[in-house]
């Protein structure tokens, strides 16, 4: 590891601009972001439009013949060296996270820290060839090869770790990569681009910023190779059209609507404690975050009251409360579409057991909203059917195995699932039984740079993360060796 003296310091307060080439680029147009937990507006940014695209695609494609040839080593030597930079710069950009993201010290912190680790990590991963036949009269080999211009599609619910989590193993396989963030939260990517021109070859690694048009001028791009997407599974619908017409490789990582079952042999107290937070961290916007909660019918009420009390723990506040665990929603355009589902309570008489419909506008600013339990509403409710992606969830209790399995697999949604069991093999085989991409018996938060993650039916296509989501990089080669004529 470098030491902090060794990398330049970035200023994190101004002077957000594009990086292109290893340099900085304005446009002549500009936009800014919001603050979510005080709605004043942040700096500007750029506002890329289509020559911004044509520069960066084409630096990166005239990039890519001479990052490939190096050694995997080589290129994860940068990969090293860029998390050395990236740690030297940490607090600068948790402060920028807090801000543009509305996330509390303790949830912007852990992000940075679980990205920086997961840029070290995946420097480590190696794809080596497959031999699958040697004989004395040929021999098969399946290679792994980059693909050439790498684009990485950005939501802003963790802007950092999933714009990281792309880049790394995009490069280390030898492509060259340009990040897209979100429109609501593009100043950290922005300052790692920065922070990223210092360190890798011009046009390995670029960051452009701009407002809903950018993304679709990737997708069409016939330079682009490949397309990796994190978002939600409507706008994954659109990416996966319009990387058809030039055929583009995609990964979609999308929505979710976890389901958690809980069975009645389960320590209730130690139980609500690991369940709260993962039921409302980050406010709900998380694709991984427990959506549907599943509890035996036989610990129920028990089970609800402990897990109100968790829920009423959590102090909600803006990024500048150190004690505050919940903050605001992100952007005014969920807070109203999380409004909404909020506004069906009092329609759909809907049993509250914490929280409620948010009291009439006071002149507070912020997209703050109370967080949430409706107690047992009917399957076909909004609240169970659609992802909230905000701090509102629903209980529900279930009795029989098979019955809940059903339930739990009824919807498009695929991205993870939990069993929670005193019983591990019971809960194995149950989680067994659960369509999602990742499964979890007594946790719902394992995470790893070892391990891939994704999604089943509308929630993905394709992983990312470890030796699987490093392949996705790559275009797979079949080589045939002939040894006699
Ligand atoms: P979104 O789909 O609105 O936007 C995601 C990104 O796509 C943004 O950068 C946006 O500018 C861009 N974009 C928008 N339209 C585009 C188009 N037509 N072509 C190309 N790009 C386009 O999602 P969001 O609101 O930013 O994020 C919330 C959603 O992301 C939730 O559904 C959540 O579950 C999901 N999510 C999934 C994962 C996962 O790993 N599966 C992780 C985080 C978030």
């Amino acid at each position: 590891m470098g030491s902090a003296a060794d990398f330049p310091k970035i200023d994190f307060t101004s002077n957000f601009q594009n990086i292109i080439n290893n340099a900085l680029s304005s446009t002549p147009e500009t936009r800014q972001a919001v603050d979510p937990s005080t709605e004043e507006l942040l700096y500007h940014v750029p506002l890329s439009k289509q020559a911004d695209v044509d520069k960066a695609v084409s630096v990166a494609k005239a990039a890519f013949p001479a990052w490939k040839a190096l050694s995997y080593d080589e290129r994860a030597g940068y990969l090293g060296r860029y998390a050395d930079a990236i740690e030297a710069n940490v607090s600068g950009l948790q402060e920028l996270l807090m801000k543009e993201a509305g996330k509390p010290v303790s949830n912007a912190a852990g992000e940075l820290q679980f990205a920086i680790a997961h840029v070290r990590e995946t420097a480590k991963l190696r794809i080596e060839d497959d031999l699958i036949e040697d004989t004395e009269e040929r021999r098969a080999t399946v290679r792994y090869l980059p693909m050439g211009v790498g684009v990485g599609i950005i939501p802003w619910n963790y802007p950092v770790l999933l714009g990281l989590g792309k880049l790394g193993p995009a490069v280390l396989a030898g492509n060259t990569f340009i990040w897209k963030p979100s429109p609501f939260s593009p100043y950290t990517a922005l300052k790692l681009g920065e922070i990223a021109a210092q360190i890798f070859p011009p046009g390995v690694v670029q960051v452009l910023s701009g407002d809903e048009s950018l993304g679709p001028l990737f997708t069409a791009h016939p330079d682009v190779a490949k397309i990796s997407f994190t978002g939600s599974s409507a706008t994954g619908k659109k990416v996966m059209q319009a990387c058809a017409s030039t055929l583009k490789r995609l990964t979609l990582e999308l929505g979710g609507n976890d389901a958690s079952i809980i069975y009645d042999d389960v320590d209730v107290a130690q139980v609500v404690q690991k369940i709260g937070p993962m039921a409302f961290m980050h406010s709900g916007q998380i694709c991984m975050d427990i959506k549907r909660l599943y509890v035996h019918e036989k610990i129920y009420d028990e089970f609800l009251a402990a897990f109100v009390q968790v829920v009423k723990s959590f102090k909600v506040g803006g990024g500048g409360d150190p004690e505050a665990f919940l903050g605001p929603v992100q952007n005014r355009m969920q807070f109203e579409k999380v409004k909404d589902l909020y506004s069906e309570i009092g329609k759909q008489k809907w049993q509250v057991a914490t929280g409620g419909e948010p009291v009439a506008y006071d002149g507070k600013k912020g997209f703050f909203l109370p967080p949430t339990i409706i107690d047992n509403p009917p399957d076909d409710s909004r609240i169970v059917v659609e992802e909230p992606f905000g701090p509102i969830m629903p209980v529900l209790k279930w009795s029989d195995e098979d019955e809940v399995v059903r339930r739990a697999n009824n919807t498009n949604m695929g991205l993870g699932a939990s069993v929670w069991s005193n019983d591990i093999e019971k809960a194995e085989r149950l989680a067994r039984r659960l369509e999602a991409g990742s499964t979890w018996v007594n946790s719902h938060f394992e995470l790893s740079p070892y391990v891939p993650f994704g999604g089943h039916k509308w929630s993905g296509v394709g992983m990312d993360w470890g030796i699987v989501g490093l392949k996705g990089w790559c275009n797979t080669q079949a080589s045939w060796v002939r040894k006699k004529f």
